[in-house]
């Protein structure tokens, strides 16, 4: 079993905060253990919560089209949420929530090792930019550490809203120009180019 199964069926069966007693399942993630791209949305919501698995509702239907737009499909990607479990009545998660969950995510990112981290909304964004606010920031990659960080509107929010609608669909038409220069400059210490290119905020 690879150490990204061990700790999904960690996840699993995880009781460290209250929302395992009205999950019916945890969504630890699903995708590629060697994925180029890491996709991180919020927290689990009904169609999730259901199955085990993230992004299989109505944002998850508009993610995959826009995964499409870039010839990608979700077996290509990794997609996990900050949250491994459901939120009652899908309200937004508690600081306290994020705080006990963060440990899966930072594992996560430790074994899959993407080159390119996608923030799916506000509640994923802030965990690497904390002090942003997301009608600036995205469609701006930024570098942080080894990775980048690329912010994005969450599918949810621009599904229903023309505005961020385009601006979703914008910003993943980016994404394979982000990731190419990314693999380039992955294993430079002093990446110049990157460094004017991506200090967009
Ligand atoms: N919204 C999220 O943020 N994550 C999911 O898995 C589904 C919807």
């Amino acid at each position: 079993m690879s150490a990204l199964v061990e700790l999904c069926e960690e996840m699993i069966h995880c009781t460290r905060c209250p929302l395992h007693r009205s999950r019916h399942n945890a969504v630890p993630g699903e995708g590629r253990e060697d994925a180029e791209i890491l996709f991180i949305g919020e927290a689990p919501g009904f169609h999730e919560d259901r199955q085990g698995r993230p992004f299989v509702g109505a944002a998850g239907r508009f993610l995959e089209e826009l995964l499409a737009s870039i010839g990608l499909r979700r077996e290509d990607v990794y997609i996990a949420n900050v949250l491994k479990c459901r939120p009652p009545g899908n309200r937004d998660p508690l600081a306290s929530e994020i705080e006990t969950c963060k440990p899966f995510l930072d594992r996560q990112i430790e074994l899959i090792k993407p080159k390119l981290i996608v923030t799916l909304g506000r509640y994923s964004m802030v965990r690497f930019f904390p002090d942003a606010h997301i009608s600036r920031v995205h469609g701006l990659p930024r570098r942080v550490g080894n990775v980048i960080c690329y912010p994005m509107y969450h599918p949810a929010a621009a599904l229903h809203q023309p505005k961020f609608r385009k601006a979703i669909e914008e910003d993943m038409l980016k994404i394979p120009q982000i990731l190419a220069e990314a693999s380039v400059l992955g294993e430079e210490t002093e990446p110049p180019q990157m460094t004017e290119q991506l200090s967009f905020f």
